[in-house]
């Protein structure tokens, strides 16, 4: 009989770098057009595994000097290609125990739920135009799994105001994938350890481009448990993650840029510079909602990654617009 604790090592050994397990039936309440249970209704786990983000990936971009780390290696790298090469691993591994597995990595360019909260009204509903239930008793495809609530729901840690997933080893600092299997493994306990978030809102200083408010939030429960986050303007921070700040991206060097790089991050992403393994082109670096919240971590202790050096060692660049 396959053990939790046999999945989550082999995980490891794979290249997870957290590993955790909930049961299908903490998804109770959820939306369904983002109810997992409709892809798998015979499953009774949820593996979910945290890839760490190096926290080198983003030097670069903090010292001004190098972008591409980040966008390839720290971001669409590990959901397109490290999360697939495990996801597949681990699900072979409990498919041959007899367990039919659904390996998901972070990436659902499919999906037919509004999720990302530009209407909020609307969030967790189907789009009409995109595809249609196959029957009336069930959602739409492709049916979206909220990444983040499942790393909440799998025991790893919590989420933070700025809507990222916060664990104790790496904060902000790592990318969810998960599956979903029909072996009955033992679940982890919901994340009872202490408090990371302290509300301390670095996150939304340094967002440039004001996406995460500090007076407005989004309360839902999971489990038993309310969860609350900043209420993120999504479109504000799908054009500026991709550089739309005159003041944080070096690759605007004039008027005709800054149109380009300020348009919506369909078109923007496309603009001069291309994406990396089809959509990386995360040019501002998550300076708010990682590297800001990540610094206040690591300076409370509060992480098991620890470094030998702080990230932050010199004086955070801003440049002048207009140039010259
Ligand atoms: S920066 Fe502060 S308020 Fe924002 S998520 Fe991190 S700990 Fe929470
Ligand atoms: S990715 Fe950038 S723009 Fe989006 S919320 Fe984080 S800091 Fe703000």
């Amino acid at each position: 009989m396959l053990k939790a604790q046999d999945v989550k090592e082999y995980a490891l050994s794979c290249g997870a770098d957290i590993v955790g397990i909930g049961s299908m039936d903490r998804w109770e309440g959820a939306p369904k057009q983002c109810d997992p249970r409709y892809i798998a209704p015979d499953a009774k786990t949820m593996i979910v595994m945290g890839f760490r983000i190096p926290r080198g990936t983003l030097r670069g971009i903090e010292e001004g000097t190098f972008y591409v780390s980040y966008a390839s290696m720290g971001y669409a790298g590990i959901n397109h290609v490290l999360q697939p090469m495990v996801c597949w691993q681990v699900t072979a591994m409990l498919e041959d125990a007899g367990y039919e597995s659904v390996p998901i990595p972070n990436n659902f360019p499919w999906t037919n739920s509004i999720s990302g909260g530009q209407n909020p009204e609307l969030t967790g509903q189907h789009n009409p135009d995109r595809s249609l239930p196959v029957s009336p008793d069930k959602p739409a495809p492709d049916v979206f799994i909220h990444m983040r609530i499942a790393a909440f729901i799998a025991g790893l840690g919590e989420i933070g105001w700025s809507k990222m997933f916060l664990s104790p080893r790496f904060g902000p600092r790592q990318r969810l994938a998960a599956i979903i299997t029909d072996a009955p493994l033992e679940p982890d306990p919901i994340y009872d350890g202490p408090k990371l978030c302290d509300r301390c809102m670095a996150c939304a200083q340094d967002c440039t481009g004001n996406a995460i408010p500090t007076d407005k939030s989004v309360k839902i429960t999971v489990a038993g448990h309310e969860l609350e986050w900043g209420d993120i303007n999504y479109k504000d921070c799908s054009r500026y993650f991709c550089g739309a700040s005159e003041e944080f991206n070096p690759f605007m060097v004039n008027e005709k840029d800054q149109e380009g790089f300020q348009q919506p991050v369909g078109a923007a992403q496309q603009y001069k510079i291309g994406p990396t393994y089809d959509y990386g082109r995360a040019l501002e670096g998550a300076s708010g909602c990682i590297r800001a919240c990540m610094i206040h971590l690591e300076e409370q202790g509060k992480l098991d990654n620890t470094f030998n050096q702080p990230f932050r060692r010199r004086k955070p660049w801003r440049l002048k617009w207009p140039r010259g």
